[in-house]
């Protein structure tokens, strides 16, 4: 699938994301659907105030609000992905999610250092997943797998400056 095509699809889905929050097509809602799209062909990670401060310079001004309703839409629709690292910075990423035809189940590997974010379509067999939530009673109904380490890049750097420590 082009990148023209996935932006297409993600612009739908915000197109009718916005509709539900009843928003008339104000500057700050072609503003958001311009961001998003741009970062959904750039599939890098965000933060809601980065989200926020991209916005701001393309001149809309958009409040946090909105910005974490829109958030919160977008992840209900299965079009945003959420990462949580352990120094707090929480990424979302434009993954295409469910509504695309050529969606992948996938999870993330995360870079600690960098924060880069990258896909991989690795996965426990469903059976045996269900027959561990069995073994507690559980009905299983969804999972979330994310690989943390360094990345390659900060794997460079970071053995170049913690050399000593052997
Ligand atoms: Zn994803
Ligand atoms: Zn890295
Ligand atoms: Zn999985």
């Amino acid at each position: 699938m082009s990148k023209i095509q996935h932006k297409t699809v993600v612009e739908e889905v915000l197109q009718s994301v916005f509709s539900e929050f009843g928003q008339r097509d104000s500057a700050p809602r072609r503003a958001l659907l311009e961001a998003l799209s741009q970062l959904a062909t750039s599939q890098e990670g965000f933060t809601a105030h980065e989200l926020q401060q991209r916005l701001l310079k393309s001149g809309a001004t958009v409040g946090r609000a909105t910005i974490f309703r829109t958030i919160r839409q977008l992840m209900d629709k299965g079009v945003l992905d959420c990462i949580d690292f352990a120094d707090r910075t929480r990424l979302y990423r434009v993954c295409g999610g469910r509504i695309l035809d050529t969606y992948k189940h996938h999870h993330h590997m995360a870079c600690n250092v960098c924060h880069r974010i990258v896909d991989f379509q690795f996965c426990f067999p469903k059976d045996r997943l269900n027959r561990i939530g069995e073994k507690e009673g559980f009905l299983i109904q969804g999972h979330s797998l994310t690989l943390y380490g360094i990345c390659s890049k900060c794997q460079t750097t970071t053995t170049k400056r913690n050399s000593h420590c052997g």
